[in-house]
């Protein structure tokens, strides 16, 4: 398919899959149903007319307020939307396959809601990373990403490190990480697996220490890791292999 075409295709795909994914964000660590009852205004309970249900659109059309009772309506909505489709787009011109290309939005997908209810929850949910682990691991065979081997050594890579990091630490890292970690891995090989974890401590560190010296956050506050795990996956799945061979020449003369 020509990029002029994919690449507007994947801004719509990604604006409706943010669109489920906002779903996700709010139902799934309350335990309810994904699909049932239909969206509401969380004010008021009204229920959303399609038309204020369309991604971005209706948000700027409603200038972020509920139509029945005028609640504000959450930067988080339009935020995710847009998010998913600038990353459902840069994963269609970066992928050289249909295929390759589906398996890249679902794990950016996965992504995208990890990080949204880690920053409100401080959890990363079992229902997306282990189900994930399993979708990363089964479509290795399909992709030509990574082969089924480099995906299995990549849960334990990816996985292994951090228990290790929560063995020795004490905690600090939860399980949850660990679970992303693996998922991480499952998905991208432990080469970028590897890479991942690097680019997730130069992240979070330098975040961490930015919140310290502005004084937002200190010392004893917890700064959930699992954004960074999740920025950093879905960096090195957009340009690692990229990062890899610009370093291996760098270095190799
Ligand atoms: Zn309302």
């Amino acid at each position: 398919m020509p990029a002029q075409i994919l690449i507007p295709f994947a801004i719509l795909i990604g604006a409706v899959i943010g669109s489920f994914v906002n779903v996700v964000i709010v139902r799934l660590p309350r335990n309810e149903s994904l699909v049932m009852p239909p969206s509401r205004c969380p004010a008021c309970g009204t229920e959303l007319h399609w038309f204020d249900n369309i991604p971005i659109l209706s948000f700027l059309a409603l200038r972020g307020c509920c139509r029945e009772c005028g609640a504000a309506i959450s930067w988080r909505y339009p935020t995710v939307e847009a998010g998913t489709a600038a990353l459902f787009a840069l994963a269609a011109w970066r992928s050289t396959s249909l295929t390759d290309l589906v398996i890249a939005w679902l794990f950016l997908a996965a992504l995208v809601a990890v990080t949204a209810i880690d920053l409100e929850h401080q959890i990363i949910p079992d229902r997306i990373t282990l189900p994930g682990i399993a979708v990363g691991f089964v479509t290795s065979f399909l992709g030509t990403r990574v082969s089924w081997l480099e995906s299995l050594i990549g849960i334990a890579v990816g996985g292994g490190i951090l228990f290790a990091v929560i063995v020795l630490s004490g905690g600090g890292m939860g399980g949850g990480d660990m679970k992303l970690g693996a998922m991480i891995g499952a998905f991208l090989g432990y080469k970028l697996a590897l890479l991942t974890l690097f680019f997730a401590v130069i992240l979070g560190g330098a975040v961490a220490l930015a919140l310290l010296s502005a004084g937002i956050r200190r010392r004893k506050d917890p700064i959930p890791f699992g954004p960074f795990l999740a920025v950093a996956g879905a960096v090195a799945m957009l340009w690692g292999e990229a990062f890899v061979t610009w370093y291996l020449r760098m270095f190799s003369g």
